[in-house]
């Protein structure tokens, strides 16, 4: 072995260590191996399953380089198969080299070691002569250990980049769940600027209302104004825990922590007791009229769809004038729960339909009327848990008609599953 072949394959084995990519390591191996070998060309083979690719070549002229041929039938891939160095004298005179593929190349002899890995080899290196050559067992001997340092380095940029795949990924979560900070950071700035602002008017409401009640005794015409201050008290005191609920709603949901529980219940007599809840809240003259369709009955999370009903039809009765109605339609179609409330109320302005379900968004035509901008939000959140959509069609002045839809959910989808409720 003489000094100046030990020193390449030692100059190899320094840059290699330093490698970070496939296409450095091909280069210097190839390099490498056709300068320790003294061949007229080196190729450089990866195994793909069962193909060979013949990945990189350095060659007094054109090899196979960006071709893949079979395992068995190429002789990098029996040097893979057999995990051992093969050395041919006379390619044209040996029964494992498929001599089609060899006419038309310089190539007259060959050795061919295998890049062996712990487990089976994952590709070959191959020095290629234009006459019978015979290499010395010393030659061979460097080849080999050229495509073992060639293993351990595959190897170390494979856990390299494993691992600086998880850095970059980790970089991504802490990114995420910092701008998800920084989103709820935000959300709560807005909301207790907004809340300061929507909670004056009910709390000014209680206040003057509360001192005024002090003032009446309870009988005749003050009994009435009593009344009438009690209910502002209640109204408004309402008001607000609707909305501190809408908040925490909004957190909850934010924070993956609502649950969902299942139940098989009866459409028609559900949307009849929220009918009857939200009536006493409607404006003067305002009406609700209730149509069905399909199956009575349908497997959803009862409580999820009330409060999507409760805000959807509080929506359509603050955004419309007294005395219109307000249709609710639901249908049960294969396993489909379909529910649509329809307004004839003010509508929502074209360049404000994108924003509606944004946090805190309201449209510009909504001076005037209480609300914080959250409803629709927890709304699409929720219906989202239940794989469920909404949409809207809506024109300014002449009404809104939203519709949701939610599936059945699959059996094995279930978490909770409240089996009183089969009783509905
Ligand atoms: P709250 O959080 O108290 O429900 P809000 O009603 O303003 O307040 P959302 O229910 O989220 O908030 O609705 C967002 C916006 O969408 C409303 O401010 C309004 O501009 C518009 N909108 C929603 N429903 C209707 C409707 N039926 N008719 C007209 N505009 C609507
Ligand atoms: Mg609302």
């Amino acid at each position: 072995m003489n000094k100046q072949t030990v020193q390449c394959l030692v100059q190899a084995v320094q840059k290699l260590s330093l490698s970070r990519d496939i296409e450095t390591v091909m280069f210097i191996v190839r390099t490498t191996a056709r300068k320790i070998s003294g061949a007229d060309g080196a190729t450089f083979v990866l195994r793909e399953n069962d193909k060979c690719y013949y990945a990189d070549e350095d060659a007094i002229s054109p090899l196979w380089k960006g071709q893949r041929f079979s395992i068995h039938s190429c002789i990098s891939g029996w040097a893979m198969l057999h995990k051992q160095s093969v050395v041919i004298k006379d390619v044209y005179n040996d029964s494992r080299i498929p001599i089609n593929i060899y006419r038309r190349t310089f190539v007259k002899s060959l050795v061919m070691v295998p890049i062996r890995s712990i487990d089976d080899p994952i590709g070959a290196i191959g020095t290629y002569w234009a006459h019978e050559h015979v290499p010395t067992e010393d030659q061979v001997i460097l080849l080999q250990s050229l495509a073992d340092i060639t293993a351990v380095t595959l190897e170390n940029i494979k856990v390299y980049n494993e691992l600086e795949e998880r850095v970059k990924e980790r970089t991504r979560e802490l990114i995420d769940s910092l701008n998800r900070e920084k989103e709820m950071s935000a959300m709560r700035r807005h909301f207790f600027s907004m809340a300061s602002h929507e909670f004056k008017t009910p709390l000014t409401n209680i206040l003057t209302s509360t001192a005024l009640l002090e003032s009446y005794n309870n009988e005749g015409k003050n009994a009435d104004k009593r009344a009438k201050h009690i209910n502002r008290i209640i109204s408004s005191s309402q008001h607000l825990v609707d909305m501190v609920n809408d908040f925490l709603a909004a957190e909850k949901i934010e924070q993956g922590k609502t649950d969902i529980i299942f139940e098989w219940f009866n459409v028609k007599s559900f949307i009849k007791a929220i009918m009857d809840q939200t009536e006493s809240c409607l404006k003067k003259g305002q009406n609700l009229v209730y149509a069905h369709h399909g199956d009575s009955h349908i497997l959803q999370d009862k409580n999820i769809l009330r409060i999507v009903l409760l805000n959807l039809l509080s929506n359509a009765s603050k955004y419309s004038d007294e005395n219109k109605t307000i249709e609710i339609h639901t249908e049960i179609n294969a396993g489909k729960l379909t529910i649509k409330v329809k307004d004839a109320g003010i509508g929502i302005p074209k360049e404000d339909q994108p924003y509606i379900f944004n946090n805190f968004f309201r449209a510009k035509n909504t001076t005037g009327i209480q609300g914080t901008g959250l409803g629709l939000h927890i709304v699409k959140s929720y219906l989202e848990l239940l794989n469920g959509s909404i949409q809207f069609k809506s024109r300014h002045k002449q009404g809104t008609t939203f519709t949701v839809t939610c599936a059945c959910p699959k059996l094995k989808n279930i978490v909770n599953f409240s089996s009183s409720s089969l009783l509905t």
